[in-house]
Formats: C-alpha cells, sequence, structure tokens
C-alpha cells in the first residue's frame, strides 16, 4: 500500500476539513461525501482503504450505510460521531463497524485509529493459504491448523473456551468486537446473562497470554467489548 485513499462520509464541513487537512499531513489521499448516497457511491468508486464515517447524516443513519456496506465489502470503518451512548456504539460496532470514536475527538487519536485499520488491511492482504495458518502479534503466536498458542515460543496451556476466544480477537486484530458479537460466535446465540462469564473467561484468558509479555494485547472497551491489539 502506498499512499492509503481515506473516504471521509461528514456532513459537517468543519469536521470535514479538519480531517481533511489531516490526511494532507500524513500525505494519505482523501475523498469527502458529505450524504449516504454519495458515500455508498464513492465506497465502490473510490475503493478507499478505510472509511471515516459520521452517524448522523442528513440523508441517512450512518449505521444503514455500515449493514449495507458490509454486504459486499470488509473495508475497516471507523465510526466518529457526537452520539456518544454506548447503545449507539455498540448498535454501530454490531452493524460491523471497527472502531468508534466519539466527537470531539483528539487529532493524535484519530490518527492512531486510522493507523490501526490501516495495519488491519496491510495484514489482510499479506494473507495468502499456509502463512494463514500461523497469527504472528508480538511475541504472540497461535498455530491455527495445531490449535496451539504461545508466548515466547512456549506453548500456552488454554481451555478449549479460551482458546476459542483468542482465536476470534486474533482473527479480528484491530477491530473492536462487541459483546454481542462474541456470544454469538463462541456462545452460538446473543444472552445478556452469559455477558458476566466472557469477562470471567476473558480475566483468564489475558492472565495466560499476558505473562512473559510486557505489553497489553486485549484491549477493553467498558460497556462495549474487547480488541486485540496490533504489537510490534
Ligand atoms: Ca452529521
Amino acid at each position: 500500500m502506498n499512499r492509503p485513499n481515506i473516504l471521509i462520509i461528514e456532513d459537517d464541513k468543519v469536521v470535514s476539513r479538519l480531517m481533511a487537512t489531516m490526511m494532507e499531513s500524513q500525505d494519505y489521499a482523501y475523498q469527502l461525501a458529505e450524504t449516504g448516497r454519495d458515500g455508498i457511491a464513492a465506497i465502490l468508486s473510490y475503493k478507499p482503504e478505510v472509511i471515516l464515517l459520521d452517524l448522523g447524516l442528513p440523508d441517512m443513519d450512518g449505521v444503514d450505510i455500515i449493514e449495507q456496506v458490509r454486504g459486499w465489502s470488509n473495508v475497516p470503518i471507523i465510526v466518529v460521531s457526537a452520539r456518544e451512548d454506548d447503545s449507539d456504539k455498540v448498535k454501530a460496532l454490531d452493524a460491523g463497524a471497527d472502531d468508534y470514536l466519539t466527537k470531539p475527538f483528539s487529532i493524535d487519536e484519530l490518527l492512531a485509529r486510522l493507523r490501526v485499520a490501516l495495519r488491519r488491511v496491510a495484514l489482510d492482504s499479506d494473507k495468502s493459504g499456509i502463512a494463514s495458518n500461523i497469527y504472528e502479534n508480538g511475541n504472540l503466536r497461535i498455530d491455527y491448523s495445531a490449535g496451539c498458542a504461545y508466548i515466547n515460543g512456549e506453548e500456552i496451556h488454554l481451555t478449549p473456551m479460551e482458546y476459542k476466544l483468542l482465536c476470534l480477537l486474533a482473527k479480528n486484530t484491530g477491530k473492536v468486537l462487541t459483546y454481542n458479537y462474541i456470544l454469538k460466535e463462541i456462545w452460538g446465540s446473543i444472552n445478556a446473562s452469559d455477558i458476566p462469564s466472557l469477562r470471567v473467561f476473558m480475566t483468564a484468558l489475558r492472565k495466560k497470554i499476558q505473562a512473559g509479555s510486557d505489553k497489553e494485547f486485549i484491549q477493553t472497551h467498558s460497556g462495549i467489548g474487547y480488541r486485540m491489539l496490533h504489537l510490534h
């Protein structure tokens, strides 16, 4: 990826201008769309590497855009919205957004989230056949075909549930996974009463993969879910 294409779907001109300036400062290419309709058209024609999406657009709700786009594309979507309720974040993430940032946002924070999304794009395009059986992130390594995980080359002993959780997070590195998403993938159904046990499994998993590493792999988004971070 040389110069990444970023699509900014935002109807507030002050915000989109600020974002445009940020893209220029990073030498990212970008395109602006002010409505959901134009945004969707631009996703098809411009083929962005990452989308920055406002939820409150004049013609559509951003969540509907996420749902539509996920029907045909896996492109990372970072929601940048003034809606700060956890339920709005969860709705957008459940619809398939990768990340969520609340306005007013800090420039450094937005650029950091963009880099996370761009790394996911780079990682996805690296994957080819055999290579995708091995996951490596910092000192964590997962051998999917053997069903084993390692820290610093040493196998860590995980319960089947912990291993499933780890694989799910790893396969979605850089993306915030909501409780609902995780429950659906691992338990097979969404039941809010399972969230406390999910937390317990996550704590146990975190303890095991954190041993021998000074970096935090799994980020907690309080009231929302978890994300596996990219480590160098
Ligand atoms: Ca708006």
